[in-house]
């Protein structure tokens, strides 16, 4: 836990206790403004990552929502794919919508995918953005790291669905019938929905639980 605190530890504490963190947030494209502006109200220090020379120091990263095929061609285009994937392998990640299709094993189509993690999704699986729609989730473990009772209020948009976990992967979350929608395996992180999108700051400060262990 320290080593990875220590190593991202940026700024002098201001306080003498507070613990510093360099988040990063993958900005090739999607809604990566909203993530690092939650962010910034958690206190965390984030950074923008378009290179791979972005990722040095950093103790997380963010993919965002967008468009996954976009995001992954420009990945190839910017050099990114394995930069990512090393990172990923020692460093907590968080996908959310486009985010976690780029993350994903499988999406049933060809484009650039990290394949990190072992699930199958389905894009666009709940129909066009007009198909737009809110949920609450009990997510047990988010109440648990927050030490919080209320759901959490999930905006789907073009959302996909994760069809199927598999190995160490595991569901974290379903819709009322039954539906995956967010998923873990180890240190990864994967969400068919938009945290960055509401005022609930829980699923960051999850993520970021993660990022200091
Ligand atoms: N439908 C998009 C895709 O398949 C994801 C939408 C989103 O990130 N809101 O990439």
């Amino acid at each position: 836990m320290f080593r990875k605190c220590l190593r991202a530890s940026v700024s002098p504490a201001a306080d003498g206790n507070k613990e510093f963190m360099k988040i990063g947030v993958l900005a090739l494209q999607g809604d990566f403004l909203e993530h690092k502006v939650i962010l910034q109200k958690l206190g965390v220090e984030t950074i923008e990552v378009r290179l791979p020379k972005d990722l040095a120091g950093l103790s997380g990263l963010i993919i965002p929502g967008g468009e996954s095929t976009t995001i992954g061609k420009l990945a190839v285009a910017f050099g990114l794919m394995e930069p990512l994937r090393h990172f990923a392998r020692e460093f907590p990640v968080w996908g959310t919508c486009a985010g976690a299709i780029f993350l994903s094993q499988n999406a049933k189509k060809e484009q650039p995918l990290l394949k990190m993690m072992d699930i199958t999704v389905e894009r666009n699986a709940f129909g066009a953005q007009v198909d737009s729609f809110e949920a609450d989730l009990d997510i047990d473990e988010l109440k648990k790291a927050t030490g919080t009772d209320d759901p959490f209020r999930a905006v789907f948009i073009r959302a996909p669905i994760i069809e199927s976990v598999r190995g160490n992967a595991r569901v974290l979350s379903r819709l009322a019938d039954g539906r995956i929608v967010a998923a873990i395996e180890g240190h990864l992180l994967a969400t068919s929905f938009h945290p960055e999108l509401t005022k609930d700051t829980r699923f960051h400060q999850y993520f970021l639980s993660l990022c200091k262990k």
